[in-house]
C-alpha cells in the first residue's frame, strides 16, 4: 500500500465522493479505512474504531467472516463469471434463490429476479410493476405512492419515489407520476401528531385522498420501506404497514417493501414486512445479503405477479430489463455463505437483545443531553437527531454534527452523519459491552458540544 500522504493526495485529486459536495470534499478529506477485524475498521493512521455504521447499514457478519471469505474465493475459482441473461443459469444463483424463498421471504415470494445492488433492485421493481399491469390489461395504472423522508436509491425511478429534497432537487426534472404522502415521523409532521398510532391513520387518510383525486385506475404501485432508514430512521406504528396493505388491496394496487436496510435482520426480525406481518407484491433486497462483501442485490416477486407474467397471453410479458451483473455468481456465493452464517448464529435474535440494549441507552442519552432532539429506533437500528434548540426543535447545523462525529471518532466509535440526525446500524454480531461502549462515546461526544 502507498504511503499515506500519497493516499490523501491522491484521493482529493481524483476522487469524487458519493453523497458529498466535491468542495467540501477537498477541505474535508475523508478518513482512509485500510482494515477491518470483527466489528472495528482502522484507518491509514493505525486508529482502530467501533464501526456503528456497519459499513453502511450492510456489514451484519462483521469484518472477519472466514466462511463468506472462502466461499467468494471458491467461486473465484469454479466459475468467477458467468451470465443469467436468457439461455444461461449458475448454480449460486440457483441455490440462493432456493435460500431466499424457502426461508427468508415472507410467504409466497416465490421468484427471485437478481441486480448488483439496492438502487438496482428498486428499478426492477418499478419497471414490474409498471409491466405487471400491461400484463393484466391495465396499462393505465403507471403512477406510483410513496413516503415523504423514504428512500430508494439513485436511479431515476428510485430518485422519483425518494421523498428527500437533498436527493431530488439537484436532479429534476424527475420522472412524473411520483407521489408523496407524509412520513410516519411523530417528531415533525403537518398534522403535529405525536401519537403513533393516530398518525399512521392520518397518513392512511392521506392515502385514501391522494387515491380518490389521481383514481385507483392509475396507480400502479406504493413502494415504502418498513422501517424509513436513510430519511432517519423512522419506525411507524405497528398498524400502518399493514393498513397501507389493505388499502392497496382495496384499491387493487401493488405493495413493493424496500428491504434494502431492513432485510436480514436488522430490525430484529428477518424481515420488515415479518415484523409487521405484511406480504408485500415485490419486495427489494440487497447491502446484507452478502454482508456488503460483494455487490449483490434482488428484487423478489409473489405469486399474484409472477402467475400474471408466467400465464401472459399479450405482447407485453417478456422481460427487457436485466444487469451484466444480475446474478453474479460470486456475489450469490457469497451471499449463500453470508445467509447461512447470518442463520447459524441468529443474527435477527441477537438484534433484538442488543437492539433493546441500545435504544434503552439512546433514551437515557435523550434525557441527559439537551441536545439531543429525538431518538428513534428498533433493533439494531437507531437515529439520534440533534437539535440546537429543544423548545423550537431548531435543527443542529452542518459544524455541529460534524463536531459529535469528530468527539465519538475521538473516542473509539465511527457514526454516520446523515443531515441533523446520527445514524446508527452496526454489526448485528455486536456483544452487549460493545453497545455501551457506542453509547459511552455518544455521551462524551454530546458533552463536548
Ligand atoms: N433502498 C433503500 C431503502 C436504501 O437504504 C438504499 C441504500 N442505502 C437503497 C435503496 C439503494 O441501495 P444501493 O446504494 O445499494 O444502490
Amino acid at each position: 500500500m502507498r504511503d499515506s500522504n500519497f493516499l490523501r493526495e491522491q484521493n482529493a485529486r481524483h476522487i469524487w465522493h458519493p453523497m458529498a459536495h466535491p468542495a467540501e470534499m477537498q477541505a474535508n478529506p475523508p478518513k482512509i479505512i485500510t482494515g477491518g477485524k470483527g466489528t472495528c475498521v482502522t484507518d491509514v493512521d493505525g486508529t482502530e474504531v467501533l464501526d456503528a455504521v456497519g459499513g453502511l447499514w450492510n456489514v451484519n457478519l462483521g469484518y472477519s467472516s472466514d466462511p463468506v471469505k472462502k466461499a467468494i474465493a471458491a467461486q473465484l475459482d469454479q466459475l468467477p463469471y458467468y451470465s443469467a441473461f436468457r439461455g444461461t443459469s449458475t448454480a449460486p444463483a440457483i441455490e440462493l434463490a432456493h435460500e431466499l424463498a424457502d426461508w427468508f421471504a415472507p410467504e409466497g415470494m416465490v421468484r427471485s429476479f437478481f441486480t448488483s445492488g439496492g438502487s438496482d433492485s428498486v428499478e426492477t421493481a418499478l419497471r414490474l410493476a409498471r409491466q405487471y399491469w400491461k400484463v393484466r390489461g391495465l396499462g393505465e395504472k403507471t403512477k406510483f405512492l410513496a413516503l415523504k423522508k423514504g428512500y430508494h436509491g439513485t436511479h431515476f425511478g428510485g430518485a422519483s419515489a425518494n421523498g428527500n429534497a437533498n436527493f431530488r432537487r439537484n436532479y429534476e426534472p424527475l420522472m412524473p407520476g411520483f407521489f408523496h404522502m407524509p412520513a410516519p415521523y411523530t417528531y415533525r409532521n403537518p398534522f403535529n401528531e405525536t401519537d403513533p398510532a393516530a398518525l399512521a391513520k392520518l397518513i392512511i387518510q392521506a392515502f385514501e385522498d391522494e387515491i380518490a383525486f389521481q383514481g385507483a385506475d392509475t396507480i400502479a404501485a406504493v413502494i415504502m420501506e418498513p422501517v424509513l432508514g436513510a430519511g432517519g430512521v423512522m419506525v411507524p406504528h405497528e398498524s400502518f404497514m399493514p393498513a397501507v396493505r389493505a388499502l392497496c388491496d382495496r384499491h387493487d394496487i401493488l405493495l413493493i417493501a424496500d428491504e434494502v436496510v431492513t432485510g436480514f435482520g436488522r430490525t430484529g426480525a428477518w424481515s420488515g414486512s415479518r415484523l409487521w406481518g405484511v406480504k408485500p407484491d415485490m419486495m427489494c433486497i440487497a447491502k446484507a445479503i452478502t454482508s456488503g462483501y460483494f455487490p449483490l442485490g434482488a428484487t423478489l416477486i409473489g405469486a399474484k405477479v409472477a402467475e400474471a407474467f408466467e400465464a401472459d397471453k399479450t405482447s407485453f410479458g417478456a422481460i427487457g430489463h436485466g444487469y451484466t451483473y444480475s446474478a453474479h455468481p460470486v456475489g450469490c456465493a457469497a451471499a449463500l455463505a453470508a445467509l447461512s452464517e447470518t442463520r447459524r448464529l441468529d443474527l435477527a435474535a441477537n438484534a433484538r437483545a442488543r437492539g433493546a440494549e441500545l435504544q434503552a441507552g439512546l433514551a437515557k442519552l435523550k434525557e441527559k443531553h439537551e441536545v439531543v432532539g429525538d431518538v428513534r429506533g428498533i433493533g439494531l437500528m437507531g437515529a439520534l437527531e440533534l437539535v440546537s434548540d429543544r423548545a423550537t426543535k431548531k435543527a443542529a447545523d452542518k459544524k455541529m454534527m460534524a463536531k459529535a462525529a469528530e468527539g465519538a471518532y475521538a473516542e473509539g466509535v465511527m457514526i454516520r452523519v446523515s443531515g441533523s440526525n446520527i445514524i446508527l446500524s452496526p454489526p448485528l454480531i455486536l456483544s452487549a459491552d460493545e453497545v455501551q461502549i457506542i453509547l459511552g462515546a455518544l455521551d462524551k461526544a454530546f458533552a463536548g458540544l
